[in-house]
């Protein structure tokens, strides 16, 4: 399948790479490597990158591309990291000749022509970082330090379930190639004194089950309240991530029209994307996302995840 792909991306002139909605680090480092990527080693292609609006800790990676639907005809799309054809970021992606899918996830749908999906692997950076050293293709700074966005991301700074040794030995190989670690760090994991106050009233205010789920709703006045955006409240997530006794870990956090909730969820050891998928969502076993519309639905979703919190503890004493 891996040589399949390379001689697709060799027959098409045209290469039109889509990735998922809400994009992360993962997809926008994996979309923006394999265009380089392509470009550097078949300078006569057309490659381009799309996508709507990027969140603002990585408009240094995202800059996209115009493409109009008849561009589309006689193209190869690709789509990374996405797992389900609701996901897929520009519907437009149906109107290629021919699609490519390079996925990581855990719930992941054949949607492409070529659907080539490996849910052991941390990063879809990590598989694109793989596939461009078995094809023997050039990878130069630029496209490295893309790689090691998507990777080092994906993976919570290499500390997640699936970092194994392929993982850090290509980890290491785009160091070599020149990445500045300093330099994307500042980029990604600065954020504004705001978000840091709001963090404050995530440590003071969050809240547990009977079984220690912990979570915490974000409410739009709250957002507005602290001058944030919905995004900058939705990464707080990972503020709960390290409580003793809670495995589970959510944040709710009300879009604007306020009667749809986003649904973070994350866990070490329990799997939680079930409970994700049956609202509306899903993802990886221990990072999944899904949207809800009701307070209902929030003592639903939090009911279920505590009895899988209790389940998965009293079934694995030794973990603790
Ligand atoms: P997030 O919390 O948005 O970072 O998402 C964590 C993981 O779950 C990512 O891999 C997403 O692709 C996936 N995910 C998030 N929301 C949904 C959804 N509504 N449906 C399916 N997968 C989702």
């Amino acid at each position: 399948m891996i040589n399949q792909i390379l001689e697709k991306i060799k027959e098409y002139n045209r290469i039109i790479i889509h990735r998922h909605i809400r994009p992360d680090g993962d997809c926008i480092g994996s979309q923006h490597a394999l265009k380089k990527a392509i470009m550097l080693n078949f300078p006569e292609k057309e490659v381009y990158a799309v996508g709507d609006v990027i969140p603002d800790y990585l408009t240094n990676y995202g800059v996209l591309d115009e493409v109009t639907p008849d561009m589309y005809k006689g193209s190869l799309v690709i789509v990374v990291d996405t797992a389900s054809k609701k996901r897929i970021c520009g519907e437009n992606y149906t109107l290629g000749d021919y699609i490519i899918k390079i996925d990581h996830h855990d719930d992941s749908e054949d949607y492409a022509d070529i659907n080539y999906v490996d849910e052991k692997i941390p990063a879809c950076g990590a598989i694109i970082t793989s596939l461009l050293r078995k094809w023997n293709l050039k990878i130069n700074e630029e496209i490295a330090t893309y790689l090691y966005l998507a990777i080092t991301t994906d993976t919570g700074r290499f500390r997640f379930r699936g970092v194994n040794e392929e993982v850090m030995t290509n980890a290491g190989y785009l160091i070599s190639l020149g990445v500045k670690i300093d330099k994307l760090y500042t980029n990604l994991y600065t954020k504004e004194k705001e978000s840091f106050k709001l963090q404050g009233y995530v440590y003071q205010n969050f809240k547990t089950t009977q079984s220690g789920v912990a979570y915490i709703y974000f409410s739009q006045d709250l957002i507005n309240e602290y001058g944030v955006t919905k995004d900058d409240a939705a990464n707080l997530v990972s503020t709960l991530d390290s409580i003793k006794g809670s495995l589970i870990w959510v944040a709710f956090i009300e879009q604007e029209d306020r009667f749809e909730i986003r649904v973070r969820l994350r866990s070490r050891f329990v799997s939680i994307n079930g409970v994700a998928s049956k609202y509306r969502g899903g993802g990886h076993l221990q990072a999944a996302g899904a949207t809800i519309y009701s307070l209902d639905e929030m003592n639903a979703i939090l009911e279920e995840l505590d009895v899988l919190h209790q389940e998965f503890k009293e079934n694995n004493k030794e973990l603790f």
